[in-house]
């Protein structure tokens, strides 16, 4: 299919400064967690969205001086030109695809942790950070400043000769820039703080310092959240005014919405914020200026970007979450292959991972993060050296249909996938049921799409297995992804033993699918949710029950409700949410017994209260499908007897997890069913300092 001539304007060539972007796609600077540590890693990263046609490809938090230190969050760190070898190469890599590499050179002043360098952090006021309280800046004297600036100077240098041909002075996220300009965080007395000239003036400075240093041969960009949506940053009319003030010192305006703290409002989860959520702020900056513009909002539609670009309101699409979910993403738009698109769900579990695991992953793209140290790439596959076999994939689950879709890729004969149900999904029929979960449903819609193209890959609903069906089926190869169920007795992570009472073949005791599943309804209208999990499944149940008028009361053992959800940036919006909608929270609450009308808890200091409720729903912990695995695994004679060379199992059923990890044991699975044995995972590669890189003093 050709594409649509309405996105030929996608495609046309902007001019930032001495550069030109071949088109108007742009990934904008983004966290990975490989920083530093993991040049390898980042460089291909950064490369495959290059491949996949974004016009640049900007690093994450590239710290100019020591005392930006965040350790330990991993970034990029450009003290010394030491850090230049390493950065090279991403350059190197998005110029092997005609792509600009950007440099998200900054200063994290207040906000910097600095537990590695052991050195204070620096602000315009000595006033504790709200993105960590414990750390109490040093307030800049004038020196302090020059020699940041003299720094920022020195890395833009260095960023230049690594190959670089975008320089950021950031100011994004209330760093040090934003800082200065603030009056959250500014309360100077002399020429830094005060009027708005005055507040801009460290910004205005370093601009002219790194303009002056490399202005003719990069583009000099500009990261500014033009509303802070909260205390810590500027409001619209001030970050408009502050545009007018360094336009003439800036190439490309790269605008956003949020702080450090409420990064939940720039990297909003689909949960509470819509596709192209941030123009209603940053489509004003046009105002305030001609120079081009970029902007986020999780865009994936391109009718959207279209518009946007045709509007004025930007010039170019920024995009860090929908290039992780589909680095091709510009490449299937040129195209026209827009059923291609591997659509983000706004879940943040990248953000998880890259700030919490200190490597990126993706729900929707097993590959992201894997690209240097598996060698994964999202859009090629090698034929298998077994693709002659036939295979069998038991169960449609995550899990299950990335295996197939894999498999089906390598060219295998034939592959089956065999669920019991009448639809494909497993626990992702359900899940995007929950209240603010809809666009969850991309990851059952974009592999629904992939499996109807796939000629080799045949889906077959409504049949359940038993072992004897397995083993006689036909196929050579099995793969068992059943996956997992909650438990309906109670057991938690803390007592690891069933609640007295608690008896999901009751009628006031319910699990998660019973409720979302099988239509199992509450008796009564008192509910209490119990939550031994802490992500999204008890508060998505507990907004539920609410909207159908039950009265919910949320209760978890663990000190906080939703912990997990802090790691997505959904926490404290989750919380807020639901207490907005009259569902009690009650954290650090030990359910002890279950009874019609009742419940018997202990609080966190180990007193006994009681609950009233009508009903408990059940989220404790999940159980692995696996009694069809072992079964089979049992006898591994019948198995031989009727042809099956091999037999595995993934997802959930191993163990449960996310949901990006049973699409990454399904992918793993198939990319490496080849190999001597595919049951455990080859050796990835490992990027650390050898002693004969880092030889000892
Ligand atoms: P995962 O997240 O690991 O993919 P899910 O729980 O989401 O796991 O999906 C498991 C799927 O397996 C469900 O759709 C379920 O209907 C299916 N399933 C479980 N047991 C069988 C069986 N014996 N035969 C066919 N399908 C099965
Ligand atoms: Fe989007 Fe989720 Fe992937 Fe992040 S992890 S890019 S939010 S799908």
């Amino acid at each position: 299919m050709p594409r649509d001539p309405r996105h030929d304007i996608l495609f046309e060539p902007v001019r930032i400064g001495p550069k030109t972007l071949r088109n108007r796609f742009y990934q904008v600077p983004h966290c990975t967690g490989f920083g530093s540590e993991k040049p390898g890693s980042h460089a291909r990263f950064r490369g495959m969205k290059a491949e996949g046609g974004w016009a640049a490809v900007c690093t994450e938090e590239a710290l100019v001086s020591v005392d930006s230190d965040f350790w330990p969050v991993v970034s990029t760190r450009f003290w010394d030109d030491d850090d230049l070898r390493n950065l090279a190469l991403m350059c190197e890599e998005a110029h092997r695809f005609d792509s600009l590499a950007g440099i998200e050179l900054t200063h994290g002043g207040a906000h910097a942790r600095a537990r590695e360098a052991r050195v204070p952090a620096v602000a315009p006021s000595q006033l504790a950070s709200d993105y960590d309280h414990f750390v109490v800046p040093k307030t800049m004297e004038p020196d302090d400043v020059r020699r940041v600036q003299a720094d920022w100077v020195r890395a833009a240098k260095a960023a230049r000769d690594a190959g670089f041909d975008i320089v950021y002075v950031y100011g994004g996220h209330s760093y040090l820039p934003l800082q200065f300009l603030s009056p959250f965080y500014n309360r100077r007395t002399d020429a830094y703080g005060g009027s708005l000239e005055n507040r801009a003036r460290f910004w205005l400075e370093t601009l002219e310092l790194v303009r002056e240093a490399i202005g003719e041969e990069c583009a000099i960009a500009v990261r500014l959240c033009v509303e802070a949506l909260g205390p810590a940053g500027v409001e619209l009319e001030e970050g408009l005014a502050f545009v007018r003030l360094a336009d003439h010192l800036v190439d490309l305006w790269d605008v956003n919405v949020g702080s450090i703290t409420d990064w939940s409002k720039d990297s909003g989860a689909s949960r509470f914020f819509p596709e192209g959520y941030q123009l209603e702020w940053t489509g004003r900056v046009r105002e305030a200026t001609a120079k081009p513009i970029v902007g986020v909002g999780r865009l994936t539609n391109p009718d959207r970007m279209a518009e946007i670009v045709r509007s004025g309101a930007w010039d170019l699409i920024g995009a860090a979450r929908p290039s992780i979910s589909d680095p091709f993403l510009p490449s299937k738009v040129e195209e026209g292959l827009y059923g291609e698109i591997r659509e983000c769900i706004g879940c943040n579990i990248c953000v998880s991972k890259a700030e919490w695991g200190s490597h990126i992953g993706c729900t929707q793209n097993a590959t992201a993060g894997e690209e240097y140290r598996r060698g994964w790439h999202p859009e090629r596959f090698e034929r298998a050296e077994n693709a002659d076999r036939d295979v069998l994939v038991v169960g449609a689950g995550p899990a299950g249909m990335e295996c197939a879709i894999v498999l089906g890729k390598r060219g295998f004969r034939r592959v089956h996938l065999v669920d019991a149900e009448a639809e494909i999904g497993g626990c992702m029929r359900w899940i995007p049921e929950l209240p603010g979960l809809g666009e969850w449903a991309r990851v059952v819609n974009w592999r629904r799409i992939q499996l109807e193209k796939l000629r080799n890959v045949e889906v077959i609903l409504g049949e359940r297995l038993d072992a004897d069906g397995v083993r006689t089926y036909g196929a050579e190869i099995v793969v068992v992804a059943t996956g997992a169920r909650w438990a309906g007795d109670g057991r938690t992570y803390l007592t690891h033993d069933p609640i007295p009472g608690a008896d999901a073949s009751l009628p006031h005791v319910l699990t998660p699918e019973q409720v979302m599943l099988e239509g199992k309804v509450p008796p009564g209208k008192r509910v209490v949710v119990y939550d031994g999990e802490g992500y999204f499944t008890a508060a998505g149940l507990a907004e539920r029950l609410a909207g159908e008028g039950f009265a919910v009361e949320l209760v978890t053992c663990l000190d906080k409700i939703s912990p997990v959800s802090d790691e997505t940036l959904e926490g404290p919006l989750l919380r807020q949410h639901l207490h907005d909608r009259g569902i009690g929270q009650r954290a650090g609450v030990v359910l002890s017994g279950i009874e019609p009308g009742r419940v018997a808890a202990t609080d966190e200091f180990g007193e006994e209260l009681e609950l009233e409720a009508d009903a408990v729903v059940l989220v404790t912990q999940r159980l692995s499908n696996e009694a069809l695995y072992l079964e089979l695994r049992a006898d591994e004679d019948a198995l031989r007897s009727e042809g099956v060379e091999a037999l595995y199992r993934i997802g959930d059923c191993v163990a449960p997890r996310i949901v990006a990890e049973a699409i990454f044991d399904g992918h793993r699975l198939a990319r490496e069913i080849d190999a001597e044995n595919p049951a455990v995972p080859l050796p990835y590669r490992r990027e650390r300092i050898s002693l004969e890189s880092a030889a000892l003093p």
